[in-house]
């Protein structure tokens, strides 16, 4: 994306469209090798992942299988609630499979570390994470992220699949997004 070609609503554009495919075909050739001659299915946690899901796995030269879940744990603002709740659960029974669930983005961490303990109960034979972007919080809680795209500030970030009240997921790029955007005008 050009500077010109960049949105009034986001202050600067953090990750190009060339780095995320640059650094997704290098997650993906390390993938490819960790679970050759292995059956794997990738899990997509909607509605963030489904870019990073959709061009990971076409990228990836490896038979898989997809599936989704929906959980919420952020409604529409900026800040973790710390609550999670399924809202649409897999289709696909997880006994003896081999899990990589695909995020967009580990914030507090606190939705991923629900989430493996989970699926973990399923009687997986391994479940690991790939999450295209991590902030510094998510040092705090212990999980082991095996494949992460960015480590990014401490920033509210939007685009290629990640959202403010639903919008920007369909800009190609990460960017940050502007406070104007977010703050009430009177505490401007
Ligand atoms: P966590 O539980 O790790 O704090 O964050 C869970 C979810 O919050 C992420 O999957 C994502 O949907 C949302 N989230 C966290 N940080 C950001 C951000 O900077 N931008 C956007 N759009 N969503 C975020
Ligand atoms: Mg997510
Ligand atoms: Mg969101």
């Amino acid at each position: 994306m050009e500077p010109r070609d960049i949105p009034e609503d986001l202050t600067e554009i953090l990750i190009s469209e060339e780095q995320i495919r640059t650094r997704l075909a290098e997650l993906s050739r390390r993938i490819e090798a960790d679970y050759a001659g292995k059956d794997l299915l990738l899990v997509g946690v909607l509605k963030g992942a489904v870019m990073v899901m959709a061009d990971l796995a076409r990228e990836l030269h490896h038979p898989i299988t997809m599936d989704w879940m929906a959980v919420s744990s952020y409604g529409s603002g900026t800040e973790s609630s710390g609550v999670v709740r399924i809202l649409k659960d897999l289709d696909t029974d997880l006994s003896g499979r081999n899990v990589l669930i695909v995020e967009d983005i580990i914030d507090s961490g606190l939705t991923l570390s629900w989430l493996l303990a989970n699926l973990n109960t399923r009687g997986p034979a391994s479940v690991e994470i790939c999450a295209l972007l991590r902030k510094p919080e998510a040092a705090r809680v212990d999980i082991d992220v095996k494949y992460v795209g960015f480590e990014i500030p401490n920033k509210f970030v939007v685009g290629y699949g990640l959202d403010y009240a639903e919008k920007y997921r369909n800009l190609k790029s990460v960017g940050i997004l502007a406070p104007h955007v977010y703050t009430p005008v009177a505490a401007q």
